[in-house]
């Protein structure tokens, strides 16, 4: 009784993070509403500062806000989710004011003045709602993203991850492998009483090797859901004067890069972010690849030849009636300048002129198909190198499980034992289940505050 009562209040003390937070949760300048939320122990006092009577639970009221001074503020529709029901698992509320900064500048101003609220630090609404258990972290990642989501795609990711798939793929292996663990720990426990050992391990290296072929094979996944995240690159590249910075101007619609008939201009990369079919990309504009003694130039030309060799895509440009240098292996060929010459392309030649715009359109349209083909028709789990990284550890871990067996045959099951927790370590990392504050950190302060 005594015991499960302080565990009990642990627990509060951690989700409760102590002081009552406020945040403007919507983007700040003028529009039809804003919305402040508070949370923490504090809210209802906010509530009734504010608003006067609390109003039912999970309910909208609209009610007139006054400041201390009894000053209106604002007519608002006001909410109050009762812990741990909540977001946050706190006492949480939202009020939904009119838009402008003005009026959300005020209702801030006499939230924050009130003792124990103050102003939230970045993401520590999702940090509180992680630590309470309602998000895994993955989830609280997969939050981060839809906000950031600017195509398509990048927004079908995160909310599937948000679904919490790759947070159950990981809590199942974690389960199986403390399942494994068990067994090696009721091993070394029994090792005394003649032979159960054989019975205990096999089954426990059984389950190893088999998560250790899922693990294998959610990596071997083409860094897909990595590349959905950030983007892919697409590399315009060929000799200077084929039309490359001409053409990049015409697919962004907007005069990014300098364009001049001097060959030898660009020399440095540029990039342009957008969105092609629901598919993000960065297009990268570089240096014409050619021979060159002018160190700036040289450096231009050392740097588009790194950014084509980590590109997914690159598009080989030579003008049309030109000798075209030898195009790196996968590249897409273009022709460039078509409306200069009447010949027809070669065959695996896409033609286009960025002057008429002919051809742009068969340019796109294969550009897409060519990176809906790397990323094929199975939705990647793995979003971001800190789950690869950590993927990757636990398989280190479960190989040496493995591998111990043949190596250390005495001291087998202590070894096994270390490995699997190691492995078991390396998955609760994933979610958030070991070492969670300092990966906290650096999740949270990528946020917004009001999240
Ligand atoms: P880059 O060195 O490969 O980036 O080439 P630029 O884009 O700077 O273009 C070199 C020259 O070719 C410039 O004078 C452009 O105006 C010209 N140019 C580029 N694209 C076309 C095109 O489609 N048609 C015609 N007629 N000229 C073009």
């Amino acid at each position: 009784m005594y015991f499960s009562a302080a565990v009990i209040h642990v627990k509060h003390t951690v989700a409760h993070g102590g002081d009552t937070i406020c945040a403007l949760a919507t983007a700040p300048g003028r529009a039809a509403l804003a919305v402040v939320r508070i949370s923490g122990t504090r809210t209802r006092f906010a509530l009734e500062t504010l608003a006067g009577a609390l109003p039912h639970p999970r309910q909208m009221s609209l009610r007139r806000l006054r400041d201390g001074q009894g000053n209106v503020l604002d007519t608002a529709l006001v909410v109050l989710f009762p812990c741990p029901a909540s977001a946050t698992g706190e006492d949480l509320a939202e009020l939904h004011l009119h838009g402008g900064t003005g009026v959300s500048a005020a209702v801030m101003a006499a939230l924050t003045s009130l003792s124990g609220i103050r102003l939230a630090e970045p993401g520590e609404f999702t940090r509180r709602a992680v630590l309470a258990g309602k998000l895994d972290l993955t989830e609280a990642e997969a939050i981060a993203d839809l906000v950031e989501a600017e195509t398509e795609s990048q927004r079908r990711q995160a909310v599937r991850q948000l679904g919490g798939e790759l947070g159950r793929r990981i809590g199942d292996w974690r389960e199986r492998l403390l399942g494994a663990l068990a067994l090696v720990e009721a091993d070394l426990d029994f090792s005394d009483e003649g032979d159960v050992g054989d019975d205990l391990l096999g089954p426990a290296l059984a389950e190893a090797i088999s998560i250790r072929i899922q693990i294998e094979s959610t990596l071997n996944d083409n860094r897909i859901g990595e590349r959905l995240r950030d983007g892919f690159t697409v590399v315009i590249a060929g000799p200077p004067n084929a039309g490359k910075s001409t053409l990049l101007n015409h697919l962004a619609g907007r005069d990014v890069a300098i364009v001049s008939p001097f060959p030898g201009t660009t020399r440095d990369v540029l990039e342009v972010r957008c969105d092609l079919g629901g598919l993000p990309i960065t297009l990268i504009d570089t240096a014409g690849v050619r021979d060159s003694h002018e160190p700036i130039e040289r450096e231009g030309i050392r740097r588009a030849a790194a950014r084509m060799s980590e590109a997914d895509l690159v598009l080989w440009l030579a003008a049309a009636g030109e000798a075209s240098a030898d195009s790196p292996s996968g590249a897409l060929k273009v022709r460039t300048k078509s409306d200069l010459v009447s010949a027809s392309p070669s065959l695996g030649e896409i033609s286009v002129s960025a002057l008429t715009g002919a051809g742009v359109t068969d340019l796109l349209g294969e550009i897409e198909q060519q990176l809906r083909a790397l990323v094929g028709a199975e939705p990647a789990l793995i979003t971001r190198d800190r789950h690869r990284r950590a993927l990757e550890d636990c398989r280190a871990a479960l190989l040496r499980v493995c591998e111990g067996r043949v190596k250390a045959a005495r001291e087998y099951p202590e070894l096994l034992a270390q490995d699997l927790r190691d492995a078991v370590q390396a998955l609760g990392r994933i979610t958030g289940h070991v070492g969670a504050e300092e990966v906290l950190d650096r999740i949270f302060s990528s946020f917004c505050i009001g999240k």
